[in-house]
């Protein structure tokens, strides 16, 4: 059975992404994206990779509907999601004549979703962008919500744009060519979901954790729609991050600097997992949160098979710096964005704690 729902903010229409998750939608999207031309020409934007598995395949059926596509490309990984990249990608779109009057999908994992969803905000000074997700991380995350950016060499996501795709497309069959091991990583930010939202869904992650790490299709189709389901709530509660939304920063804090401290060698979706369980074990003392309860996020994710220790000899001087430049960082003061027990965060319009990085977070991160 398709999930479809439509997400768009409570107190405005400034923006609506509607989205289905189901297998056979990369089909669909190219056929709703043929209806709904309007004679502007549709760039695929797609890291290497995917655009060597998927990319050729739906640019060939968009053009069997009639409309004029591209494929753009760029080499795979964090370390491509950078203003060069950008830059390379807007100079093909100038040579190509591209006009306001274009569309781009970004087909691939959340690099791709952010580094394509920022260009189309910047181009013309903003085009529509469609999002197919083709990583699990992706899917439950990162392709929803209108964050969309690049990275600087210390410091992730700190260029970018809110910018909402119109349309997101999650084909639970594209994560059949995905390694095990960036599928994993894609299961920490269903974690943090459901620890941040909803202890009945973590519940369910508990009884259901064997299934999930085999990829059982259905089950993972089930939670790629609840995850978007959750994290469309918060966004249309909270567009820009004001308030609440931050509630989805749980982990992050952390994560964001050990992936900077180690020029991002650790992929996102571990980086989280770790971070998950480093500011687990920081709620129970600032929170509340009761330590059995931190002990079942970290033993939901180690039973995912994800990292929960900070890999050794982390440098405590780019750790540090990293942990300020924290883009929830305020008048000096860090902050992590805690829970108060499974499924709740604290109480009141910000989520976030202020922490002390040196006495709080480091003793975590750092390891001989
Ligand atoms: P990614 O996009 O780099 O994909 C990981 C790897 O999987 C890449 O090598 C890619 O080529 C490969 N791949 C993708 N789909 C595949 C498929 N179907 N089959 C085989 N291989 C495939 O990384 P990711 O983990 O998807 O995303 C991480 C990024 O997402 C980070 O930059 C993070 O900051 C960002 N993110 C953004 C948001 C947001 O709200 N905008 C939220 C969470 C994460």
């Amino acid at each position: 059975m398709p999930s479809r729902f439509t997400i768009e903010p409570r107190r405005s229409r400034s923006w609506s992404t509607s989205v289905v998750v189901a297998p056979g939608a990369l089909d669909r999207a190219a056929e709703q994206l043929a209806r709904g031309r309007s004679g502007g020409r549709v760039l695929v934007i797609s890291d290497t990779r995917v655009a060597r598995l998927y990319g050729g395949r739906f640019v060939r059926r968009l053009i069997s509907h009639g409309v004029g596509a591209t494929l753009l490309t760029f080499p795979a990984g964090e370390r491509a999601k950078t203003r060069e990249t950008k830059a390379r990608l807007e100079d093909r779109l100038a040579r190509l004549g591209v006009g306001r009057d274009a569309v781009v999908v970004a087909l691939g994992g959340g690099v791709t979703g952010d580094l394509a969803g920022f260009l189309a905000a910047t181009w013309h000074r903003g085009v529509p962008w469609v999002s197919i997700p083709t990583t699990l991380l992706a899917m439950v995350d990162a392709a929803l919500g209108g964050k969309t950016g690049v990275d600087l060499p210390g410091a992730k996501n700190m260029i970018g744009a809110f910018h909402h795709p119109v349309s997101l497309w999650a084909d639970v069959r594209l994560l059949r060519t995905l390694p095990t091991r960036v599928f994993r990583a894609g299961l920490a930010e269903v974690v943090k979901t459901a620890a941040a939202l909803d202890a009945g869904f973590f519940a369910d992650l508990e009884r259901n954790s064997s299934q999930l790490a085999r990829r059982e299709e259905r089950a993972v189709e089930l939670v790629v729609a609840r995850c978007l389901s959750l994290k469309g709530r918060v966004v249309a509660a909270d567009s820009r991050e004001d308030g609440l939304r931050a509630v989805l920063n749980f982990g992050h804090t952390a994560a964001h600097a050990i992936e900077a401290a180690t020029a991002y060698r650790v992929p996102h979706g571990e980086a989280v997992s770790i971070g998950l369980a480093v500011e687990s074990r920081l709620a129970s003392r600032l929170t509340d949160l009761p330590r059995a309860h931190a002990e079942r996020i970290e033993a939901l994710l180690a039973a995912f098979g994800l990292p929960v220790r900070a890999p050794r000899r982390l440098d405590r001087d780019r750790l540090l710096a990293a942990l300020r430049r924290d883009k929830k960082t305020r008048a000096g003061v860090v902050r992590c964005a805690l829970p108060a027990r499974i499924g709740r965060m604290p109480k009141g319009p910000d989520p976030c704690v202020g922490v002390d990085p040196a006495r709080d977070l480091l003793p975590f991160l750092e390891r001989d």
